[in-house]
């Protein structure tokens, strides 16, 4: 079959023909059918991000067809649509015992980050991580709910977003793009910052009630503006360069939370009477938990958010979206379909 495979930092990905693979007991074959570029590829690219493991097919953003089952399994069925949830863990850890997967002591699997992922034409999973989709959503629709959608559901639960909270998300991607929706859901006022006046549109048209353009530096000051000094009580950090980070802190309410997501090969300093005078608290959030999945899926069929494809691409023409995303082109995700 034919892959996308990385070659380590600074290699290009290439197309190359793999071995199809087949269900072992527990596990489903899915035949893909669609499969999201996220931001986190292009810090495999870099090295920014690296965890030694290669040749590797990336692609974590992933739907198909259950084509076949190993022995065992009961659902999903052959023929079912279904979305993958990318971390397998060890099931017995600390972490794993109360569903935090994305905090494996010993993952079994991680796809498209230590294991084989969905820049593929088949993938075989455990059967209990692939999710049925309703047929409400399309499989292009589908593809940023894996990562996009669920990581903002993820962030969204740790900064305990409620009513009334003034909500910044610096920097807008598919991660962003969920962030602002489930904002909104919650009773929260957004304020969404990035450079890139299409994507501030985009933010705009999903709910945020500000658009600012980093370009135009000040960020922290006229968040206090528009709060009446207020400030935020949630910042998300998508970008998580030494200007942003230092605009970040400076925009945070009391008791304001700022919650990392993104990060650059810049390092995060503040001064502690910073946190203290203002009770502010700094989290990070990695990824998202199966159960994160299942409740994304469902926000997203029954309307509450909407995802963003900007284009989809054949397998083969990964390196178009690869370079769209390297250039801050695209307004949502690009999906590649094998
Ligand atoms: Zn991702
Ligand atoms: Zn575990």
């Amino acid at each position: 079959m034919r892959a996308v495979r990385y070659h380590g930092p600074r290699q290009p990905l290439r197309l190359e023909s793999v071995p199809k693979p087949s269900p072992k007991p527990g596990e489903v074959l899915v035949k893909i059918s669609a499969a999201g570029l996220c931001h986190t590829e292009l810090h495999f690219l870099s090295g920014l991000l690296n965890l030694g493991v290669q040749p590797l097919t990336l692609g974590h953003e992933v739907v198909g067809v259950v084509e076949d089952a190993g022995a065992g399994v009961e659902s999903p069925r052959a023929g079912d649509r279904v979305i993958l949830h990318y971390y397998v863990g060890c099931g017995r850890c600390v972490h794993c015992l109360v569903g935090d997967e994305n905090l494996c002591d010993a993952l079994r699997a991680e796809y498209g980050f230590i294991a084989d992922g969905g820049f593929a034409e088949y993938i075989a999973v455990p059967a209990r991580n692939a999710v049925r989709l309703p047929p409400e959503i399309t499989d292009e629709a589908a593809a940023p709910i894996g990562c996009g959608v669920t990581t903002a559901v993820h962030a969204a639960g740790l900064a305990r977003l409620s009513a009334g909270d003034v909500v910044l998300v610096y920097g807008v991607g598919a991660v962003s793009f969920g962030l602002i929706q489930l904002a909104r859901l919650s009773g929260a006022e957004v304020i969404a910052v990035s450079r890139t006046p299409a994507k501030l549109e985009k933010a705009r048209a999903l709910g945020a009630a500000h658009a600012l353009n980093g370009n135009e530096g000040k960020v922290a000051e006229r968040v206090r503006e528009i709060t009446h000094g207020h400030g935020a009580d949630v910042v998300f950090e998508l970008v998580a360069t030494k200007e942003t980070m230092a605009a970040s802190t400076a925009a945070l309410a009391k008791r304001g939370r700022l919650v990392f997501i993104g990060y650059s090969e810049d390092s995060f300093t503040v001064h502690p009477i910073q946190l203290v005078i203002t009770e502010a608290s700094v989290t990070g959030s990695v990824g998202n938990t199966l159960g994160e999945l299942v409740r994304a899926v469902d926000l997203v069929a029954r309307g509450g958010i909407r995802t963003v494809v900007d284009r989809t691409l054949d397998l083969g023409e990964f390196q178009k979206g690869i370079d769209a995303l390297q250039k801050g082109q695209l307004i949502g995700r690009a999906v590649l379909k094998p």
